[in-house]
């Protein structure tokens, strides 16, 4: 791959600008890319280096930067979502059998 404007071959991988640009490129498995030569930036195919591809975690459909990423691994992420969704049935568990929620009364406000 060469840069579209001066043709030097010196590129490295730019960062994507915020959720909407790096959604849309992951997408289309594409890349921005910046010359060291000229500065120039521009999207090309991504290239993937040894290793093969790798497979979009969740932290690439949120759109993290690689910081983020590393620090919020798949596993960590479905954690994270399980132990909350746990926390709610406590929370809504807890309401019913104290009398937070009256279902009955919510039903005859229903109708
Ligand atoms: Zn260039």
């Amino acid at each position: 791959m060469k840069c579209p404007k001066c043709h030097s071959a010196d590129l490295h991988r730019s960062r994507r600008r915020g959720l909407k640009e790096g959604w849309s490129l992951r997408r289309k498995q594409l890349a921005p890319y910046r010359c060291s030569a000229c500065g120039n930036r521009f999207v090309a195919a991504e290239t993937r280096a040894a290793g093969g591809q790798r497979p979009l975690s969740i932290a690439d459909y949120l759109g993290l930067n690689d910081r983020a990423r590393q620090q919020c691994s798949g596993p960590l992420i479905i954690a994270g979502l399980t132990s909350l969704f746990i926390l709610l049935t406590i929370m809504l568990f807890l309401a019913l059998a104290l009398g937070w929620i009256d279902p009955p009364s919510l039903q005859r406000r229903a109708l």
